[in-house]
């Protein structure tokens, strides 16, 4: 019986390794599917304290990878299959193999919902992205769109305004489902225009978003569009699958924690990163509460 399992390698599970590591708790921690999480999609990361020219996001990867090993965390390159409660703990399955521990620290995070066409995975990172606080910053004077018709969609069009010179809301509706006032904020902003009834048929460029093929929803006609970047705002999946029917989650299936703290409802189960929130989801807000649950975890363990 270990003292503390962690689930997932992104921001959250590292930060969460170093600080269980640091405190002697000899923590394991499972990577799974996608070694290094989120960031491993994302070129430049400028907003990430600490590194004052910005970061390569597979780089700092690699770094908290390296800090959470140096200080003695058992790192299992598989994902775990099974979670379930046992006498005195939990017990975990990973790649046919079972482990036991006291203490489980969730930090599976989450994942963008995408477009689901080709050329958006291909230009994902050069002119495609689905986060405006991650990536607004590199279209200075540019024209982008933003994809969506909810509360992030708005709140993705009104931040890109701040650096971008135009940016065209496409929805394939011809009404939003998010808040009123958030749209009365879009549809008063002299920068955002908005595109009903469309959708995004195809992105075109070689290296780098051109432009895109927009569709009217309506008639199926569809015409080309030069553009300089393409912001999904279309929602995100929280990686749940594992805890569903064992811990409590929220309507959109996030993990529900006690407000201040990682504790979920089951005892000795604490949940950091994007798993658990659907409102800053940032490396660093992950990072903040990977060390929370990681001392969390150890004043559980002490009690
Ligand atoms: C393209 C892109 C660019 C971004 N740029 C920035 C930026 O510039 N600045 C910033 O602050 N934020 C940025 N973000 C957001 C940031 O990446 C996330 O907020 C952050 O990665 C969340 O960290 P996390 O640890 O909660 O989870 P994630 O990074 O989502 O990692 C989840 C981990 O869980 C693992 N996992 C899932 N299920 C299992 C399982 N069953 N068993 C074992 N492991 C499992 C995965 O393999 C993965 O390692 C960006 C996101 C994207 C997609």
């Amino acid at each position: 019986m270990r003292n503390a399992a962690i689930i997932g390698s992104g921001p959250a599970g590292w930060t969460a390794a170093i600080y269980a590591a640091r405190a002697s708790l000899e923590p394991i921690l499972f990577e799974g599917l996608e070694p290094g999480g989120q960031l491993m999609t994302t070129t430049e990361v400028e907003n990430f304290p600490g590194f004052v020219h910005g970061i390569q996001g597979p780089e700092l990867m690699q770094v908290l990878r390296d800090q959470a090993k140096r200080f003695g965390t058992e790192i299992v390159s598989s994902m775990v299959e099974s979670l379930k409660l046992v006498e005195g703990g939990f017990e975990l399955v990973a790649n046919k193999q079972t482990y036991r521990a006291k203490t489980v620290i969730l930090s599976t995070g989450a994942s963008a919902r995408r477009l689901g066409l080709e050329n958006e995975k291909r230009l994902y990172g050069r002119g495609v992205s689905a986060c405006a606080t991650c990536d607004g910053f590199f279209f200075k004077g540019k024209n982008v769109i933003v994809v969506g018709g909810g509360d992030s969609a708005m709140e993705e069009s009104s931040f890109l305004t701040r650096f971008a010179e135009k940016v065209y809301l496409v929805h394939r509706r011809d009404a939003f489902r998010a808040s009123k006032i958030m749209q009365d904020r879009v549809k008063a902003n002299p920068k955002i225009e908005i595109v009903w009834d469309t959708e995004i048929a195809d992105i075109l460029g070689e290296e780098k978003v051109e432009g895109v093929i927009l569709k009217d929803t309506n008639t199926g006609e569809t015409r080309e569009m030069k553009i300089d970047g393409v912001f999904a705002a279309i929602g995100h999946e929280p990686n749940t699958l594992l805890v569903r029917g064992l811990v409590d989650l929220d309507e959109k299936g996030y993990v529900i924690t006690v407000p201040g703290s990682t504790l979920t409802n089951v005892p000795g189960l604490f949940a950091c990163g994007d798993v658990q929130d659907a409102k800053y989801r940032q490396a660093i807000t992950a990072a903040g509460t990977g060390c929370m649950a990681a001392l969390d975890a150890e004043r559980y363990l002490s009690h």
